[in-house]
């Protein structure tokens, strides 16, 4: 399954960022765009989740893929 997600830019600093959020403890932090794309290839990962910095889950995702599996989507994800 594939999710779609927003990126916006930051208007400080013209940066490309990515609200993100925690499915695990809903811990919610903003990153810049070249930080997701370094840890999330899409090529390798189908759901666009990273480690969550505060309780160490493969389940931080952008709050849009958040929302949309919160909303219903059964989510399952890859251990490798
Ligand atoms: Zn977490």
């Amino acid at each position: 399954m594939r999710y779609n997600f927003r990126v916006r830019e930051d208007k400080n600093t013209g940066e490309f960022i990515i609200d993100m959020k925690c499915l695990n403890c809903d811990y919610e932090e903003v990153i810049p765009m070249d930080i997701f794309s370094e840890l999330f290839d899409p090529d390798f990962d189908e759901n666009p989740a990273i480690t969550c910095p505060k309780c160490d889950h493969d389940l931080f995702v952008p709050k849009d893929v958040y929302d949309q599996i919160k909303g219903g989507f059964i989510y399952k994800p890859d251990k490798k």
